[in-house]
């Protein structure tokens, strides 16, 4: 039989839009082919234009640019919005029902503290949360 989790009575966030994640300290956007393809497809680019304009190799695999300002590439700072929402990468999708996140209750407070949106609004189910691990998870191996 599977442990019950820590988080097995779900857990609350909603997004307040804040743009917090999608800015600041350098990190990393990572993105597979197929994120690639979507990308580039929200963009009417082809894919291998679209990885030429907007993607960075580094050392664990490819991710998206950011400014100078440690912004990722689509974020918008006049709306605090994201350029490309309908088509961003599953990394942006999940979080922040990640496994680094979810690994203990002092991972979860460490993204509460730099999410407003999590621990807050509405409750999710411990299903949903499983299922965003498991998109994430999938994703991440197509690095
Ligand atoms: S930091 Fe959290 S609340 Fe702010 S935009 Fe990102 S996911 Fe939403």
């Amino acid at each position: 039989m599977t442990k019950r989790p820590w988080y097995a009575d779900g857990l609350r966030f909603t997004c307040t839009g804040c743009g917090d994640c999608c800015t600041g300290d350098p990190g990393a956007v990572w993105v597979n082919d197929e994120e690639i393809a979507a990308l580039a497809e929200h963009l009417e680019l082809s894919p291998k234009d679209f990885e030429r304009r907007y993607v960075r190799r580094l050392a664990r695999g490819r991710s998206l640019f950011e400014r100078f300002n440690g912004d990722c590439v689509f974020f918008d700072p006049e709306s605090r919005g994201c350029q490309v929402y309908e088509a961003r990468p599953v990394q942006c999708r999940t979080w922040p029902f990640w496994d680094e996140n979810l690994e203990s209750e002092d991972a979860w407070c460490e993204a509460e503290g730099s999410c407003p949106g999590a621990g807050e609004g509405e409750l999710v189910s411990l299903d949903r949360i499983r299922a965003q691990l498991r998109v994430h998870r999938a994703a991440r191996k197509k690095d």
